[in-house]
């Protein structure tokens, strides 16, 4: 521990000399600095010098230009002045041959003559012969020229000559502007050429607009007398104009001109500035003559002359100085730097060094805690001797204390489970032969508790002598009972379904990975297609396909998406994305080449992170289902022709357990005995229930609802009303069944009974009445008379009989044969027919013997009825018979009288007429 102190002060040593690094670095950069700071500053001093030197050389040269333009325009215009002097008449055409070939920049040469006042007229009215047509002398005023009021001499611009200028005001009169005037006058005293200020000019463009006029005096004589003044020759100058014709365009840029007039004493005007000056002590001026006049030139630097180039030479060498000076230092920081860092290195790694020893000593101890900690068994065994340490992470993984388990090889194995203990042997045999790289084994371990717990065990040789026999060998065993547990589960849940895939004989299973490789092939897939899965595994499932097939239905697919589905791969990957499936009929190509339809329905696979991982196909032979359907539909095909051969409706009708009437199937016959269309009563009957006739309606419904209640068979007769054939009988018979949510089904039949129904009519008006006279019959009234008494008894009324019997009607008979005597009792009928009340009931009870039921009516009506029947009796002969009279009983209806005690007692009463002598009317007593 000692000497690992001393390494580390000794390593804080060597970190603190680096300030003396810093320090010869610092030294170089500042003396390198400081000779690259004078050396520039030489340089900078000579570069001042030799631009000054160039300012001068170019100022003096650009003043010069200018004086020697000047003093040029002052010789042309003298020249032009001499020119008039030595001719005493100079005409236009002279004037402008001589003047033409001194115009350069100079803007106009004119001959302005003096003329007196009095000669005003003449010299127009000359002026205007002369071709300057509308000339006359004029003023300027307010920049406009307008007729020159009466003077007495006057100075018209006359002979011009001009460049660049638009318009020569011909005719001004030169003295009506001030300051040509002064100028005219000042030429005349000096006897030489005067210049005007600086004044806008006439006529020019604008960029030349600002110049100045020289004026030369002309005379008569020579040397001049003070009246002989003939005129003056003037010239124009553009100052813009002659200063830049004067300096090169090229030192425009790079020098400032500037011209001021200083002629007039504590008065400077500036009459011309090429530029923008800027500040500096560079400066070169001359007061130049011009004619009368004195012109300040100055020259100036621009901005662009003292630019210059960005870096100058003084720049150069100080950038330059200041990166070798870094550059000097930086290497040296490197240099030393470099040394400091071996030195550090080194020390760095002594430190290191002890300590991974230090360190070492301690983890052989710690790795054992951390293990057992971890929770984790440690074995240390050296095989040679047999020693072994198991630590007390290993004793607790089993239940035991550490006491409880002696340190030997022999009681560790004693603890695995017979069953695993030759390959855990086998397992460490080779390893510590050297055939594994680490030996590895699960196995049961028998804990205290006395289960079985499933451990991993592991381990190395980490130590082997000279003839590579194992010395030491270190291992762990680490509790896996859990994760063993569900292992086992997993491999369970596995075998199960592995043989529900086969068990599944019927149903073809076929699971492949995502590029569509087979993965499984169960047995039923085998039986369907004829393939052993073995030849299958690895194999597309489109080989099992029909090509043409697949490129319809991929065709199709690529249609419905709007995208190419080249293949049946991307069928499948098209079909099953977003977890959808696909369920169709395919044909599939048996091994053998034969053919089979099948439903397949399409899956994706996916895995617990629901990330897609392969497709399952479930195919189902759907021959003999196809086949089934086919005879199913062949069934009903029969069904609809027998139905439509059938005189009725065949139907199914079927209350719900909510007692809704609906007909889930109705034959084509509705239509001709309900007129009503099958489809607007397959969910609701009451389309159908709305013909019954609505005397029936109720009846028909609480029969169906009674049928339902007995499950007794229904049979109904009702009428209908029809659209189009108006009232119809119908008759219905049907079976009912319960269905399984609580309601009834009835299957039956209705067929048109109307036909029927009017036969029986017939029949039924024919059983009760009497085929001779057409009156209700013996069983009519015997019938009726029961149903009166019932009435009378409820006392809805009394109750009469008037009876009568034809007298010795035998005789009619004997005499005038059988058919007269049938006459009389036809003609009997029809004459006691016409007496009788709407409400009475007259029967034949047999042979000659008639009887009249009378309802409501009491024995004393009777009596009058059976009076006014004899009355009609006695009125007429009967043809071919003669008078035929008969005998009247009547009995009135007594409380609790029978049928037959009250027809005995009328009876009774016509016995009794008849012993009176016949002919008359008896009362029943
Ligand atoms: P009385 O005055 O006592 O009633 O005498 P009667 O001859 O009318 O009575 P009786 O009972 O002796 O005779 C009835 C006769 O009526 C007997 C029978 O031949 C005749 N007879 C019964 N039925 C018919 C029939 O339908 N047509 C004809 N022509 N004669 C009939
Ligand atoms: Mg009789
Ligand atoms: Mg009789």
């Amino acid at each position: 521990m000692q000497s690992l102190a001393n390494e580390k002060s000794a390593l804080s040593a060597l970190l603190s000399g680096r300030p003396l690094v810093w320090l010869v670095c610092g030294l170089v950069l500042f003396g390198g600095g400081g000779l690259t700071l004078l050396l520039s500053e030489a340089v900078r001093s000579a570069e001042e010098e030799q631009l000054r030197e160039r300012f001068n050389l170019a100022a003096g040269e650009r003043i010069s230009r200018i004086q020697e333009r000047l003093d040029g325009q002052l010789r042309e215009l003298d020249a032009v002045r001499r020119f008039f002097s030595n001719s005493r008449v100079v005409t236009s055409s002279e004037f402008q041959g001589f003047v033409e070939p001194l115009l350069g920049d100079t803007l106009v040469y004119s001959w302005v003559p003096r003329v007196a006042g009095a000669e005003r007229e003449a010299f127009e009215a000359r002026a205007r012969s002369e071709g300057l047509k509308g000339f006359g002398i004029r003023d300027l005023k307010d920049g406009a020229l307008v007729p020159s009021p009466r003077r007495d001499e006057y100075f018209p611009i006359y002979y011009s000559v001009a460049s660049r200028l638009d318009q020569v005001p011909v005719g001004m009169d030169m003295a009506s502007s001030p300051e040509r005037r002064a100028a005219l006058s000042k030429a005349q005293r000096i006897q030489g050429v005067a210049v005007t200020e600086r004044l806008r000019l006439i006529g020019v463009v604008e960029r030349e607009a600002s110049g100045v006029v020289l004026a030369a005096p002309v005379h008569w004589s020579s040397p001049p007398g003070d009246t002989d003044l003939r005129g003056f020759v003037v010239s124009v100058m553009s100052l813009n104009l002659e200063m830049e014709a004067a300096i090169a365009p090229r030192s425009l840029e790079s020098l400032v001109m500037r011209v001021s007039d200083v002629s007039d004493e504590g008065h400077e005007q500036l009459i011309y500035q090429s530029g923008e000056a800027v500040d500096s002590d560079l400066l070169q001026r001359r007061v130049v003559p011009f004619a009368d006049r004195q012109y300040l030139l100055e020259v100036l630097p621009s901005a662009a002359f003292l630019a210059g180039s960005p870096f100058s030479t003084a720049d150069l060498v100080g950038i330059s100085g200041l990166a070798f000076t870094l550059l000097l230092a930086g290497y040296l920081l490197l240099l030393l730097n470099q040394r400091q860092h071996a030195l550090t290195l080194v020390a760095e790694r002594t430190l290191e060094l002890r300590q991974r020893e230090h360190e070492l000593q301690q983890s052989e101890e710690r790795w054992s805690f951390a293990l057992d900690g971890a929770g984790h068994g440690v074995w240390d065994w050296e095989p040679q001797s047999g020693r072994i340490f198991l630590s007390r992470g290993w004793k607790t993984m089993l239940g035991y204390a550490e006491e409880d388990v002696a340190d030997s090889t022999e009681s560790r194995y004693r603890l695995i489970h017979p069953q695993d203990q030759p390959l855990a042997r086998a397992e460490l045999e080779r390893h510590l032969r050297g055939a594994s790289a680490v030996y590895q084994s699960q196995h049961r371990m028998l804990h205290k508790d006395g289960r079985w717990i499933w451990v991993l065990d592991r381990g190395r040789v980490v130590e082997r002598n000279k003839e590579g026999l194992p010395l030491r060998m270190i291992g762990t065993q680490t509790d896996i009972s859990s994760s063993k547990a569900v292992e086992l589960q997993l491999a369970i849940a596995h075998g199960q379904l592995r043989g529900l895939l086969n068990a599944a004989t019927q149903v073809a299973i076929i699971g492949t990975d995502l590029r569509g490789a087979i993965l499984q092939f169960n047995v039923g897939a085998e039986r369907m297609f004829g393939y052993r899965a073995l030849e299958m595994i690895g194999r597309h499932p489109v080989v099992l396909h029909l090509e043409n097939e697949v490129r319809e239905r991929c065709r199709e697919l690529g249609q419905r998406l709007g995208r190419a589905v080249p293949d049946f791969q991307a069928y499948m990957e098209e079909v099953t994305a977003d977890g959808h499936y696909d369920e169709r009929e395919w044909t599939f190509l048996r091994r053998d080449g034969s053919r089979l339809t099948c439903s397949l329905i399409l899956t994706g696979v996916r895995d617990e992170r629901d990330v897609p991982v392969g497709y399952l196909g479930v195919a189902l032979d759907v021959t003999e289902r196809k086949q089934v359907q086919q005879a199913l539909e062949a069934r009903d095909r029969l069904l609809e022709k027998l139905s439509a051969r059938v005189p009725g409706m065949i139907y199914q009708f079927r209350m719900g357990p909510d007692g809704r009437f609906s007909f889930p199937y109705t034959s084509a016959g509705i239509h001709q005995v309900f007129e009503v269309d099958a489809e607007r009563v397959r969910e609701d009957a009451n389309g159908l229930l709305a013909r019954v006739h609505p005397e029936d309606l109720e009846r028909v419904q609480s029969s169906i609802r009674r049928s339902a209640e007995q499950l007794a068979q229904w049979r109904e007769d009702f009428r209908v009303l029809l659209p189009r054939q108006g009232l119809r009988w119908l008759r219905g018979e049907s079976v009912p069944e319960r269905s399984e949510d609580g309601g009834t089904l009835w299957h039956g039949y209705i067929s048109d009974i109307t036909g029927l129904k009017l036969v029986e009519q017939e029949l039924r008006a024919l059983s009760v009445t009497d085929a001779l006279t057409g009156v209700y019959n013996r069983r009519y009234f015997q019938e009726r008379l029961e149903l009166e008494i019932a009435r009378a008894e409820r006392r809805e009324g009394p109750l009469a009989l008037v009876m009568l019997d034809v007298d010795h009607f035998k005789q009619i008979n004997d005499c005038h044969g059988h058919e007269a005597g049938d006459r009389v009792l036809k003609s009997l009928c029809e004459r006691v027919g016409e007496r009788l009340r709407r409400i009475d009931v007259l029967c034949r009870l047999g042979g000659e013997e008639f009887v009249v039921l009378c309802p409501d009516t009491n024995v004393e009506q009777a009596a009058a009825l059976a009076q006014a029947l004899w009355q009609a009796m006695g009125r007429d002969p009967v043809a071919g018979v003669g008078q035929v009279t008969a005998s009247f009983g009547c009995a009135g209806w007594r409380e609790g009288e029978t049928a037959d005690d009250l027809l005995r007692r009328v009876d009774a009463a016509v016995y009794a007429a008849k012993q009176g002598g016949r002919n008359q009317i008896r009362i029943a007593d």
